[in-house]
Formats: C-alpha cells, sequence, structure tokens
C-alpha cells in the first residue's frame, strides 16, 4: 500500500474531532498521487460530504473549467481542503478542528511532494502561509513557505465558489491561473527543491569550501 493510501485508511476512520459524528464520509482528497501542483481548499460542502470527492459542486465545475484553460484536467493535480469532514451547515471551521485535521493535510505534501500549493479562499491561504493578510491583498502573489518536511511555492487565489458570483473576482482569478504554468515550469527548473535545512550542522570536515545552500528559484 503506498503512503497516501496508509494515509486515506487512518483518516477514513478518523474519529480526531466532533465533525466524525455528523459527517457522511471523509473528503480526503482527489487527484494525481505525485502532482507537482496541489490545491487546497476549506472544508467539504453538501456534495463533497455526500460523494467523498472535494469540489464536486458548483465552485468545482469552475475550478475544472479553470484547470482546463491551463490545458490540465483534475486527474492531473490534487485537490483537498484543510478539513477532511463537512462542518455542520458549513459553518466556518473551529481552531480545534484545524488542530485535529492538518495532519493529515501536512502528510498528504510530505506523500505527494507537490511543487506549487494554491491554496484557495482566505482561510486555507491565512492557515497555510501563517499571515493574517487577507485574500484580496495576496492572491496571484507566490511566496516559499515550508509546509509539513517540503519546501513549496504557496499561491494564494480567490476561493472560486466567491468568483462564482463576482465576475471582477472571476476575471482575477482567471489571469491568477494563467501564470501556473509558468510556476511549475520555473519550479521544475530549480535544481531540486531542498529539503528544509536540517537541524544538524555539518561537518566543517566535510565542506566544500565556498559551498552555499541553493534558494528555491
Ligand atoms: N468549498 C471548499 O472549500 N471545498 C470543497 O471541497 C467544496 C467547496
Amino acid at each position: 500500500m503506498s503512503e497516501l493510501a496508509v494515509l486515506q485508511a487512518e483518516a477514513a476512520g478518523c474519529t480526531r474531532c466532533r465533525l466524525s459524528e455528523g459527517r457522511t464520509q471523509v473528503v480526503f482528497g482527489s487527484g494525481e498521487p505525485n502532482a507537482d501542483l496541489m490545491f487546497v481548499g476549506e472544508a467539504p460542502g453538501f456534495h463533497e460530504d455526500q460523494q467523498g470527492v472535494p469540489f464536486v459542486g458548483q465552485a468545482g465545475k469552475l475550478l475544472e473549467r479553470l484547470l482546463g484553460g491551463i490545458g490540465l484536467t483534475r486527474g492531473d493535480v490534487w485537490i483537498c481542503n484543510v478539513l477532511k469532514c463537512r462542518p455542520p451547515g458549513n459553518r466556518d471551521p473551529q481552531p480545534d478542528e484545524i488542530d485535529a485535521c492538518e495532519g493529515y493535510l501536512f502528510r498528504q505534501i510530505e506523500s505527494i511532494k507537490p511543487v506549487i500549493v494554491a491554496t484557495l479562499g482566505n482561510f486555507a491561504t491565512k492557515l497555510l502561509s501563517g499571515k493574517p493578510h487577507g485574500i484580496t491583498r495576496v492572491h496571484g502573489h507566490e511566496q516559499e513557505a515550508v509546509l509539513g518536511n517540503r519546501n513549496v511555492l504557496l499561491y494564494p487565489l480567490y476561493h472560486p465558489a466567491a468568483a462564482l458570483y463576482t465576475p471582477a473576482m472571476l476575471t482575477v482569478l482567471e489571469s491568477d491561473f494563467a501564470r501556473i504554468p509558468e510556476l511549475i515550469a520555473r519550479a521544475g527548473d530549480a535544481p531540486n527543491l531542498p529539503e528544509p535545512p536540517a537541524l544538524v550542522l555539518p561537518s566543517l570536515e566535510n565542506a566544500e569550501p565556498g559551498a552555499v545552500q541553493l534558494g528555491l528559484f
């Protein structure tokens, strides 16, 4: 069994928070287990809870259309949410639910090893960037981040559900999406995506003179 399949089996029986009581099923995530590009939304809604697949409602249809615009399908990327279970009535996730669930997301990132993590909307963006800046300010601005044990490029985007009803936001989302191929290519050109710096200091004996740690880009 792959690392991701083991994690999925573990998540399927999760009772770490109260959301397990009201869910129909855990919405683990779907797509390509080795994707370069991962999308992270907030939490499953009604349809996702019923079907066990993220982004299957109207927002998901828009996400698929946006992916099509850059030559991708949902089978080429990994799509998931911060929370794997639906909050009742689609209320906001609560801090203890995030604490209980975020390990699954970080372990997904460690297993899938994406180079770009595109956060959809305010909630996922603030949580994964660790900064309070809202999506209106940071959308379309990539930033380096360490998620789980991986260096990734965090790429905040408007949430497709918000863009569904606001044409101006949709235009911005489309143009932010259009930059994704360039970001993936840039990340692919990096010699390798280094692991975050080890806590152990390298021995001076083995250090090459003048060696420097390569940055991401
Ligand atoms: N909104 C989200 O954030 N995630 C989903 O899976 C569906 C809608």
